[in-house]
């Protein structure tokens, strides 16, 4: 039972919830369970029959990141009525084998939203949308810079503004970035909130606002500071890496999950880790200690790969 929440984290707040409300003892719970002849009882008696759940309370979000790191983003979030990517930075080719890998139909989707104008997060974008019915969504000064007279149809949000697409409501964040016009997002649906930030110098006070109150967040865990320093890349880079429009270390990224998480965190992806200057264990023992340190070694952080799809999560 303990491993089917940790699983599911939200069923056990559910589970305690109903425990408290409910005129029934423990044992009639788990024989309503079990018991194929007494499942009416089930009714009665099961605080986990779907009957009986809250609707609102269910996961309403579905997540795969389907490729992550400098080689290339792209995240796939589903609700029960719509599909969509957050950016296209791996051929179409390889986004619709993932998909296939991860069990997905693209005729599903109904939206590709861009984060930001870097090739990493783009360089499918292009053939997608010729091969597949798909809006495109990106802010004005994105858009500007990814036109380049290709004839895309862009549906044009505002960094701050919320907006919906199908069942989903997505408000766009700006991050500090080396890019024209850079996007987190949060995704909202029923109760559910997802939060994706990818490409950050640091976390800034409206990143942090946004991001609190999310299930599940993914969270760029770029670098390791000493690895950075000790690479071979020009001084130039390194700069440009570690700079306030760069990106997230490992350890900022492990205390800002510390300082947002409050009561409502329970899953954390692991995003964009730099090839040369990180590696998943580290990252992953980083963000760990730092959280188990703090009291909240509760919160699942899962790993993400820039060759194939991560597990599925939901909030
Ligand atoms: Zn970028
Ligand atoms: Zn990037």
């Amino acid at each position: 039972m303990e491993n089917f929440f940790a699983l599911f984290p939200r069923y056990g707040k559910l589970f305690s919830t109903v425990w408290k409300t409910r005129p029934v003892p423990p044992p009639l719970l788990f024989f309503g369970c079990c018991c194929s002849f007494a499942y009416p009882l089930c009714f009665v008696s099961c605080p986990l029959t779907p009957p009986l759940l809250p609707m609102s309370l269910l996961p309403q979000l579905r997540v795969c990141v389907l490729a992550s790191g400098s080689s290339g983003n792209c995240i796939y979030v589903e609700s029960a009525t719509t599909a969509l990517l957050i950016d296209a930075g791996i051929s179409a080719r390889q986004t619709l084998k993932r998909m296939a890998l991860a069990g997905l139909d693209p005729a599903k989707l109904s939206a590709i939203c861009i984060t930001h104008e870097h090739s990493d997060h783009t360089v499918g974008l292009r053939t997608l949308s010729r091969k597949l019915d798909v809006q495109l969504y990106a802010n004005g000064e994105t858009a500007r810079h990814l036109r380049n007279g290709d004839g895309l149809h862009w549906n044009i949000f505002t960094s701050g503004s919320p907006f919906t697409i199908g069942d989903i409501e997505l408000m766009p964040f700006p991050l500090p970035h080396d890019a024209y016009d850079p996007v987190g997002f949060v995704l909202t649906c029923g109760a559910s909130r997802l939060g994706i930030a990818t490409d950050l110098g640091m976390p800034t006070s409206v990143a942090r606002e946004r991001l609190r109150g999310c299930q599940l967040i993914i969270l760029e865990a770029n670098h390791d500071v000493e690895l950075v320093q000790s690479s071979l890349r020009p001084w130039s880079l390194k700069q440009r890496i570690l700079g306030r429009h760069g990106h997230l270390s490992n350890e900022v990224a492990a205390e800002l999950l510390a300082d947002i998480a409050g009561d409502t965190l329970q899953q954390v992806f692991l995003a964009h880790l730099s090839r040369e200057c990180n590696e998943l264990g580290r990252a992953l023992h980083a963000v760990r200690t730092h959280l188990h340190g703090v009291g909240l070694g509760h919160i699942r952080v899962l790993p993400t790969h820039p060759d194939k799809p991560s597990d599925f999560a939901e909030c």
